[in-house]
């Protein structure tokens, strides 16, 4: 049996509601922003329960749309987590701002603790990230940056879907950033993404900065760039959201199986709390375990596709020697999973066969027997 970590093939079996949409699309030409466009930011303004929606062109011009929007560049700070995809990262250096890096908890989440630590006078944004599709303690950053005066940015890149006592990732700050790339919970095929905020004057910034700064055809009020979201990928979309309540149903359905028999082999394998009034994507199913490297390789060759995300938290990176400022002794935590660290399987395409099969071979490896 194989567990293949790609659902893509199975995601995009059947695409005839993609070609018929596809082929209206193509008669009216509306090849760039249009009705295709706002329709869609609509519909995801309506599903997240924001007031304004503005769509991308991916996840990462999302963050840096949403960090010039709230006038952040050189000289200034803004917090993250050193657990997270580059893009977070990157996204601040991009606009000429210094990335403060800090540990992650055991959930795999910014540790909300060293938050105010990291604060400076140059600090002037924290950036959650809504990492693997679980959620930081979001009312604890709220707290922290009206006290501070700082800007939230959510990172709610793998978060579409994900909800904190019935609240969508991406509304609890000033601007909400997400991703459609093919491995997060609401895909297209290729690159997609919105910024989301209940702030008009963003919105209407953002809009005009996406699109060149341009007011009509023949004005634009200051340099922007073109961060626009294609409109055949603005279709996937919408079929795809009709999707999602099932396909974040299956994960879940997924990861409490394997949390269940997981959680059993305790020490040897940790696996992170699971708050009771947050619903997690799953974009990634992450857990801790015992001599990793060689499970992994244990697992790979019983066709079982593990990933580890990631090998080296971004403050070891060679790229963090610039514009990054962490403090090398408070980020112990993040090390340590970067080492124990193992990304299973868990998408809505995999069975109960598949889920069993991997558990068995994971309890064979550490020499114990898996019994349903
Ligand atoms: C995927 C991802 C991004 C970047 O999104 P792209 O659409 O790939 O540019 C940023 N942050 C996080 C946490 C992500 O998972």
């Amino acid at each position: 049996m194989k567990v293949p970590y790609n659902y893509l093939p199975e995601e995009f079996k059947n695409v005839e509601k993609i070609f018929k949409n596809w082929s209206k699309l193509i008669k009216s030409s509306e090849f760039t922003l249009g009705p295709y466009i706002e329709k869609w930011e609509a519909k995801f303004s309506e599903f997240v329960n924001s007031k304004y929606c503005v769509s991308t062109n991916n996840g990462t011009d999302a963050l840096i749309l949403s960090l010039k929007a709230l006038n952040i560049g050189p000289g200034d700070e803004v917090i993250t987590v050193t657990n997270t995809f580059y893009a977070t990262v990157g996204a601040i250096v991009a606009v000429g701002a210094t990335a403060v890096l800090i540990d992650s908890d055991e959930r795999f989440q910014i540790d909300v603790d060293l938050i105010e630590n990291a604060i400076t006078s140059k600090t002037k944004a924290i950036i959650p990230v809504h990492w693997g599709g679980a959620s930081p303690d979001i009312s604890k950053i709220q707290k922290i940056a009206k006290k501070n005066k700082l800007f939230i940015i959510e990172d709610a890149c793998m978060g579409i879907g994900g909800y904190v006592k019935n609240q969508h990732t991406g509304t609890f700050g000033n601007i909400g950033a997400f991703s459609m790339h093919p491995l997060k919970s609401l895909n297209v095929m290729g690159d997609g993404g919105m910024v989301v905020t209940d702030d008009q004057k963003l919105f209407k910034w953002m809009k005009k900065y996406r699109n060149h700064g341009m007011i009509d055809r023949d004005h634009i009020e200051f340099w922007g760039e073109n961060f626009r979201l294609q409109p055949l990928q603005a279709i996937v979309a919408e079929l795809r959201l009709k999707e999602l309540k099932n396909t974040i149903k299956l994960r879940n359905q997924n990861a409490l199986m394997l949390d269940k028999y997981l959680r059993k082999l305790y020490p040897l394998v940790q696996i992170p709390e699971r708050k009771k009034d947050n619903t997690e994507t799953f974009a990634l199913y992450m857990g801790l375990f015992k001599d990793r490297n060689n499970l992994k390789k244990f697992l790979l060759k019983n066709k079982i596709e593990v990933k580890i995300h990631y090998p080296l938290p971004l403050h070891k990176q060679k790229a963090a020697l610039k514009k990054c400022r962490f403090d090398r002794n408070n980020l112990k935590n993040s090390e340590l999973q970067s080492k124990c660290l193992l990304t299973l399987p868990v998408h809505q395409y995999l069975t109960k066969k598949h889920i069993d099969f991997t558990l068995k071979k994971i309890y064979l490896f550490y020499g114990k027997k898996f019994k349903v």
